[in-house]
């Protein structure tokens, strides 16, 4: 996805289009695109300065957090990045202070913006950092790794087990040692 900044005129550039999902890689595991990814946005230009503002739709499969079951999460992010033209200029110190100071500026070159790299930001920025298949996943049993969704374990009764009857029954057995 590259534009060529000379096509940017002063008006800005109002774009849509839609990505096949092979053309992001979005290179986390445990996340995959589910869907094509439409993307529009508008892009405007001062001096050399690129300016986008738009939005991302696609969809994502990701696991739950508890039970590690395949889930698909619908993604609407917003997307909003500032291109700079990279400097040969710039001595490194000066870079330092460019990132530091600004830390969202993503550089270019050959007058030639790429949207990849912020729409996968985008995508990435959208999905939360727990995700439940739904809101009161049993997650799984943490002896045999059985997901309690779907069925019960024979060691499920035991992991249940309210923290506070185990105190009970330690005390009790306590008690009936002491006799
Ligand atoms: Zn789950
Ligand atoms: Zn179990």
């Amino acid at each position: 996805m590259v534009f060529p900044i000379e096509e940017i005129g002063e008006e800005g550039l109002d774009f849509k289009l839609v990505l096949k999902k092979d053309q992001i890689v979005v290179g986390q595991t445990d996340l995959n695109l589910n869907d094509d990814v439409a993307v529009k946005g508008t892009l405007t230009r001062i001096d050399d300065n690129v300016y986008l503002k738009g939005g991302v739709t696609t969809s994502v499969v990701t696991s739950c957090s508890r039970c590690l079951d395949a889930l698909t999460y619908p993604i609407d992010s917003e997307l909003k990045a500032h291109f700079a033209p990279i400097d040969d200029r710039l001595t490194s110190l000066n870079e330092v202070e460019l990132h530091a100071s600004d830390i969202d500026v993503e550089v270019y070159e050959k007058q030639q913006i790429n949207l990849t790299q912020s729409v996968r930001d985008s995508i990435l920025l959208a999905v939360p950092a727990i995700s439940l298949c739904e809101k009161g996943c049993k997650g799984l049993c943490s002896q045999c790794g059985q997901n309690l969704n779907h069925a019960f374990c024979k060691c499920s009764n035991e992991s249940f087990t309210d923290p506070r009857l185990k105190i009970l029954k330690v005390l009790k057995d306590q008690f009936s040692k002491g006799e």
